[in-house]
């Protein structure tokens, strides 16, 4: 039987370039909603020629804990762009997220996720809304950099890098010029985390100056988050942090109509990879019922990117077209506004039914050859004076009153280093504190120099942790406090 990629390569005239794509059909709803996808674009004449890998369950349960074989690798890496039904991470096991991994390995640092309602056509609350979010896609908490540390407490380290901030921001910047967006709005909760969230938001005001003639505005993520759940068209384009932006983009789609109708890009500056943002739905499996409209407008994203807006422009209409006359899957079928209960494959048939034709109420959408965004280079700045001013020393410790441990670790004082300060889940403790605080086993002795303005080094710092261990206090981490160009880096003790 003839493949898709010999079907397309055929009828292709001699002087049209064919780009190559890697493709994976995924688990549960995924074969079917990609075949779904797969036949609009050929249909409408997208110049692709597909490359077909397998990743996700079956590669997982042969054995391979991050669900994909090298050969796969290979083939992403040499066409640079992959479209990827969704998959399904088996439980437990050790099985790792293979998006999580591709993102990462392959350096896809922005996401992009379009969230636009349909009405009068798909039910929804906010007819008006029009919100695409822009998450920071390889860092926060996904570093995925996690420890037990202590009987009671594990921890999860959040890094956020300058050049990370300053792509995403720059590349949320690019999009809203290159896609007509007016407003950037960046969420944060820098009032809380002021180190981290606070880059964020620096850099968001750094960049956003070098772009006047976009409207911005920053908000804290709590009060942002609730603001976009109640009224989402007061929001154009939303830029933040890789778990906030996962989270909130799940609501926006789902509030602007369906989960199922949302598709997302991952962009690196080398690869990119195109997806629905659900999952496999593996309880709507082989029924013929999966809504294609997610992947497909992942595949529209994607032919965007690879320099044929006209076909993205031909399929996002005849989609438009197609919810208008009312032809829906179960998901957004709703008796009075629907018309039509179709399959999978009846609704791709359906637009490729209408390929050529444009909505006649909603507004028709027209793409343009952006160039692809600008290649993103970030140049260091000059390092900074940094000073070490003390040492953060955490400790497993199953003790309950703080004085005791306060009266022990004083012991390691000499000139050096003294004990200033403990805290317990970052309240201080000791040497004033509350008896009502709640207290783990794991604390944080916070030394700093003996005297005023000493310079501190590592050897010190190694000579205290042997001062330690001679007291029997068992250490399970050290920070480091440093003073970069005599600003203090790092957060004071709550109470302190
Ligand atoms: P899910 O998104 O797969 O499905 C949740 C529910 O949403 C479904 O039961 C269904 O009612 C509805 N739904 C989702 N997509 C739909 C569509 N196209 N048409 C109609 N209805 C649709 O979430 P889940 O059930 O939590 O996860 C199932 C599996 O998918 C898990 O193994 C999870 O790890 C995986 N997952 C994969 C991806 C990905 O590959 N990008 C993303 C999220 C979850």
């Amino acid at each position: 039987m003839e493949t898709l990629q010999e079907k397309q390569t055929g009828n292709t005239t001699g002087a049209e370039t064919l780009v190559p794509i890697t493709v994976a059909h995924g688990d549960g709803i995924g074969p079917e909603i990609m075949n779904a996808t797969l036949a609009v674009l050929k249909a409408a004449g997208a110049r692709i020629q597909i490359e077909e890998i397998e990743v996700g369950e079956k590669v997982y349960l042969s054995g391979n804990t991050s669900g994909i074989a090298a050969e796969s690798w290979e083939s992403i890496r040499r066409t640079k762009v992959f479209l990827k039904a969704p998959i399904t991470t088996p439980q437990g096991g050790g099985y790792k997220s293979l998006n999580v991994t591709t993102r990462k390995m392959l350096g896809l640092y922005a996401n992009v996720r379009p969230s636009i309602s349909y009405h009068p056509f798909v039910a929804t609350k906010h007819p008006k809304m029009d919100v695409v979010i822009i998450r920071e896609n390889e860092e926060d908490l996904y570093a995925g950099i996690e420890h037990q540390q202590t009987d009671e407490v594990v921890q999860c380290l959040k890094l956020i890098s300058r050049p990370g901030c300053e792509r995403i921001v720059r590349y949320a910047f690019e999009y809203a010029r290159q896609y007509n967006r007016k407003k950037v709005t960046c969420f944060t909760k820098d009032n809380i985390m002021k180190q981290t969230d606070g880059l964020f938001h620096k850099v968001f005001d750094e960049i956003g100056a070098e772009y006047p003639d976009i409207e911005q505005e920053h908000w804290i993520i709590d009060i942002g988050a609730a603001k976009l759940a109640d009224t989402p068209e007061s929001f154009d384009l939303i830029v933040t942090l890789n778990l906030y932006g996962d989270v909130l983009s799940d609501v926006a789609a789902q509030i602007a109509g369906s989960v199922g109708l949302a598709g997302s890009a991952n962009i690196g500056s080398e690869c990119a990879m195109f997806e629905a943002i659900h999952g496999s739905a593996p309880r709507r499996a082989g029924q013929n019922v999966a809504n294609p409209s997610g992947l497909l407008h992942g595949a529209i994203q994607m032919l965007v990117h690879i320099g044929q807006p006209d076909i993205a422009t031909k399929i996002h209409n005849a989609w438009l077209r197609t919810l208008e006359q009312g032809i829906h899957t179960y998901d957004i079928f709703k008796e009075g506004i629907s018309t039509q209960k179709v399959g999978t494959k009846e609704f791709a048939d359906a637009i490729v039914a209408n390929l050529g034709q444009e909505p006649i109420t909603l507004a028709p959408v027209e793409y343009k050859a952006n160039g692809g965004m600008p290649k993103f280079t970030y140049v260091r700045k000059p390092a900074a004076k940094k000073e070490l001013v003390g040492v953060d020393v955490f400790v497993h410790w199953a003790g309950s009153n703080p004085h005791e441990l306060g009266e022990l670790a004083s012991k390691s004082n000499n000139g050096d280093f003294t004990l200033k300060m403990i805290s317990n889940r970052g309240i201080m403790v000791w040497p004033s504190g509350f008896p009502e605080t709640f207290c783990t086993d794991h604390w944080r002795m916070r030394y700093k120099a003996t005297a005023e303005g000493a310079t501190l080094n590592n050897k010190m710092i190694t000579e205290l942790t042997s001062r330690l261990a001679d007291l029997g206090i068992d250490f399970v981490k050290l920070e480091n406090l440093y003073r970069f160009d005599g600003k203090d880096a790092y957060s004071l003790g709550q109470g302190q």
